[in-house]
């Protein structure tokens, strides 16, 4: 039994005892219990009240405590009220940090609701979306932001890519507006918005750049190709055989690295694909099958199909034909010869997907995120060797990204690699048996 309880009993029964002594004394056992009663009671009812008015005028509970259980109960307020403020401050301090470093940030940090409403901002959203906090609590973000494709791709939910564009306050500058479900039950967005005015400008002239030297050496390129063939067609003196044949295969490998950039730039440049059809998608698997098949050559790799028929796309002839000849061209290029290389064109939950795996050597965590990197290289030699221009994945990644399609790749060490371009089910065309015929 705790002390405060032992202390309540003992002062209850001596007023108890006061009382029957009352009693004695005027000859009145009755009056003397009634006596006692009333006591106790006015002593409960002045401590109820004394406690409320602490609590109710936000007062500190101070000691001297009462005794008896009273004892106990301003202990325990007293302890919750301290903890309570300490909670309070910790919050206090809290805020105040969060603050200054949201105000610190230059990216603007805007939270919605469910609705899209904007219900929270930091002092960089006044600066680059002209939206200030407090004030515009509650505002549509599309009310600050008036551009139907903002509200497009809110609607979408597909937050995959962030959005990049000029805003209406400031058209010379290109801002970035990357979205994030926040929370348990994702209701609320985080939206962060970043100036990329110049790193977007950069990456423009590089392109630009890149674009126009290939498109410079596209010609001479040709005119030398043209007359090492020619000087390789008429009648030359032993010693210069050699050199020649290394210049072609020199002036080769050039055409196909002067390509891969163009190929690599154009995509770069326009974001959308164009000219989107409905594919004959088994027409062109066999394709790029049979193309891998010239490659494979003497190592006479194996070619297992697994075709849906019924299954089709939508895109661009071109770049899907490019990605699929790329990953194909890779396995033949990585893997031993006799060794088998799977096709699949089939559908999963995510929507319709081509995968290439091979028996290659296969590739170490490490390098998996940096493939699609231009010129990466797991073995520079290996791949010049192979007649890789380092361009190959980076053109399917982009191909790719041009049709909401991704590139995954999976691989264990001295089993090989599995390369799958996953489309989204929008993509997909159902044919009926009849129609694939
Ligand atoms: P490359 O022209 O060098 O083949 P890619 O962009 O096509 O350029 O590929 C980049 C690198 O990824 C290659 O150099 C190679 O190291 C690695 N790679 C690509 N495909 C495979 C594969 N199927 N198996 C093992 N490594 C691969």
């Amino acid at each position: 039994m705790s002390s405060v309880i032992k202390e309540e009993l003992l002062l209850t029964a001596l007023i108890l005892l006061s009382g029957t002594l009352l009693g004695w004394l005027v000859g009145d056992y009755t009056t003397g219990l009634l006596g006692a009663l009333l006591i106790y009671a006015a002593r409960h009812i002045y401590q109820l009240i004394s406690l409320y008015t602490t609590i109710d005028k936000k007062k500190e509970i101070t000691k001297p405590y009462p005794k008896g259980i009273w004892r106990g109960i301003y202990q325990e307020s007293s302890r919750q009220q301290r903890q309570n403020q300490k909670l309070k401050q910790n919050l206090k301090q809290f805020i105040s940090s969060f603050q200054a470093a949201s105000a610190a940030v230059s990216d603007a940090i805007i939270t919605l609701d469910n609705a899209y409403q904007i219900s929270w901002a930091n002092p960089a959203a006044q600066t680059l979306l002209n939206i200030q906090w407090p004030k515009d609590n509650g505002l549509l973000l599309t009310k600050k932001i008036d551009y139907a494709f903002l509200d497009d791709y809110l609607q979408q939910a597909d937050f995959g890519k962030p959005l990049e564009f000029s805003p209406q306050n400031s058209q010379n500058s290109i801002i970035s507006l990357q979205v994030t479900p926040l929370g348990k039950t994702e209701q609320q967005l985080l939206v962060v918005v970043r100036e990329i005015t110049q790193l977007f400008h950069l990456n423009q002239a590089r392109r630009n750049f890149v674009s126009s030297v290939s498109h410079e050496l596209k010609t001479p390129l040709t005119v030398l190709v043209g007359f090492l063939e020619a000087l390789s067609d008429a009648e030359t003196l032993p010693h210069q055989n050699r050199p020649l044949e290394l210049m072609q295969q020199q002036a080769s490998r050039m055409q196909l690295l002067v390509n891969d950039l163009l190929t690599l730039s154009r995509l770069e440049i326009e974001s959308k694909t164009v000219d989107e059809v409905p594919l004959p998608i088994c027409q062109l698997i066999s394709e790029v099958v049979e193309e891998a098949k010239l490659l494979s050559d003497t190592q006479e790799h194996h070619f297992s199909l697994k075709i849906n028929e019924t299954l089709s796309l939508h895109g661009n002839t071109q770049e899907i034909r490019s990605s699929f000849s790329n990953l194909l061209s890779n396995a033949v290029k990585y893997s031993p010869p006799n060794s088998t290389i799977t096709i699949v064109w089939e559908e999963n939950h995510a929507g319709p997907y081509f995968s290439v795996s091979d028996r290659g050597e296969g590739i170490a965590k490490r390098h998996i995120p940096r493939l699609t990197e231009r010129f990466y290289r797991i073995d520079a030699g290996r791949s010049r060797e192979s007649g890789g221009t380092g361009l190959g994945l980076a053109i399917v990644k982009h191909a790719l990204y041009r049709h909401d399609a991704e590139l995954k790749i999976s691989s264990q060490i001295g089993s090989g690699s599995t390369f799958s371009c996953q489309f989204p089910p929008s993509r997909a065309i159902h044919l009926h048996a009849t129609d694939s015929e």
